[in-house]
C-alpha cells in the first residue's frame, strides 16, 4: 500500500555508500522522507516534527558503519527513537490489581471497542493471572450495551452484576463496589457509557463515578483506525478524567499505527493493550518493537 520507509532511503542514499559519515544535509534529505513516512502512517504534525528534531541530532555525524548502508543506518536510528518514545519510561504492562477489590474504569466514545476489549481484558485476568472478576454496565441510556456486556460475561465464565433498570451509574457504581467486596473478587471492570462524540455529559458522569470509585486503573480505549481524532480523544480524556493507560483497538486493520505514537508523546500515558479482532483473545500486551516496524512500513 505504502513505499516503505527503507525503500524511499535506499533512494535517497544511493549516492552515498561511499561516504565516511552521514552529513547534516544527507541526514536532512534522509529526514523529509521519514516526515512523509510518519504523517502517512497518521502521525499528527507537531509530533512528527519534535521526533525528527530528535532523530536529527542523532543521526548527523554519525559515522557509517561497513556493514550497513547509509539508508538503512539512519532506518536503525528512526527505528529505536520510534521505540525509546512509544516505550517510554518502560512502564510494566501489568494492571495494577494489587489490594482487592482493584477498579478499573474503562473510558472511551461508543463503538471504539471498549465493551469488547473489557470482556477482552476480563477473561485475561481471570486465564492468566487467576483473578476473580466482575463486570459492570454503566451504560444506563443504552440497554443494549448493559446487555452485551452480561452475554459476554457468560461467554467467558465471568461473572456480571445484575441489571437494575432505573438505577444512574454512579449507583451501579457503588453497587458494583459492594457486591465486588461482598463477593471476594479481585478485580471490578466498570465499564463507562460511550457516547459519539466526547461532551460535557458525558464527562461529568465519568468525573462522578471516577470520585465514587477511586479506580486502581482507567483505561482509554481507542479506535486506533482514526488517527488524529483518537488522538484528540486521548488528551480531551486525559485532561478531564486522568488515564492511566491507553488500549488501541482495531490494529489487525490496515492503519499504520501512528496514532499510538502521538498518543504516547502527547498525553504522556502509555499504550497498555492492543486490540486485535473481534475474539475474546484478540488481545496483546502492547509492543513499542512491533508498532514501531509498522509506522516504518
Ligand atoms: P463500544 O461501543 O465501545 O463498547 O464498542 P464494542 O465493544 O461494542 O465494539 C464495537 C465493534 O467493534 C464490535 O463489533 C466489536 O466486535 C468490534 N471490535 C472491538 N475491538 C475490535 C478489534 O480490536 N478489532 C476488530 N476488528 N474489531 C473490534
Amino acid at each position: 500500500m505504502f513505499e516503505s520507509l527503507s525503500e524511499r532511503l535506499g533512494g535517497v542514499f544511493d549516492r552515498l555508500t561511499k561516504a565516511g559519515a552521514l552529513s547534516e544535509a544527507d541526514v536532512d534529505t534522509a529526514l523529509r522522507e521519514v516526515r512523509v513516512a510518519l504523517l502517512e502512517a497518521d502521525v499528527s504534525l507537531p509530533v512528527a516534527r519534535d521526533f525528527i528534531k530528535a532523530v536529527k541530532s542523532k543521526a548527523t555525524g554519525q559515522a557509517v558503519t561497513k556493514s550497513v548502508t547509509p539508508g538503512q543506518q539512519v532506518v536503525k536510528i528512526v527505528h529505536d527513537e520510534l521505540v525509546r518514545v512509544l516505550a517510554g519510561d518502560g512502564e510494566p504492562e501489568a494492571l495494577k490489581i494489587d489490594n482487592p477489590p482493584a477498579t478499573i474504569l474503562m473510558v472511551g466514545l461508543q463503538g471504539s471497542g471498549k465493551t469488547t476489549t473489557t470482556a477482552k481484558l476480563a477473561k485475561r485476568l481471570k486465564e492468566k493471572n487467576g483473578k476473580k472478576v466482575l463486570l459492570a454496565s454503566l451504560d444506563t441510556q443504552r440497554p443494549a450495551a448493559m446487555e452485551q456486556l452480561a452475554i459476554l460475561g457468560a461467554q467467558i465464565g465471568v461473572d456480571s452484576l445484575p441489571i437494575v433498570k432505573g438505577e444512574t451509574a454512579v449507583q451501579i457504581a457503588k453497587r458494583a463496589k459492594t457486591q465486588a467486596n461482598l463477593g471476594g473478587y479481585d478485580v471490578v471492570f466498570l465499564d463507562t457509557a460511550g457516547r459519539l462524540h466526547i461532551d460535557e455529559v458525558l464527562m461529568d458522569e465519568v468525573q462522578a463515578v471516577r470520585d465514587l470509585a477511586q479506580p486502581r486503573e482507567t483505561l482509554l480505549v481507542v479506535d486506533g483506525l482514526t488517527g488524529q481524532d483518537a488522538v484528540n480523544v486521548a488528551t480531551e480524556f486525559n485532561a478531564k478524567v486522568g488515564i492511566s493507560g491507553v488500549v488501541l483497538t482495531r490494529m489487525d486493520g490496515d492503519g499504520r499505527g501512528g496514532a499510538a505514537l502521538s498518543m504516547r508523546a502527547i498525553t504522556g500515558k502509555p499504550i497498555r493493550f492492543v486490540g486485535l479482532g473481534e475474539k475474546m483473545d484478540a488481545i496483546d500486551a502492547f509492543e513499542p518493537e512491533r508498532v514501531a516496524g509498522r509506522i516504518l512500513g
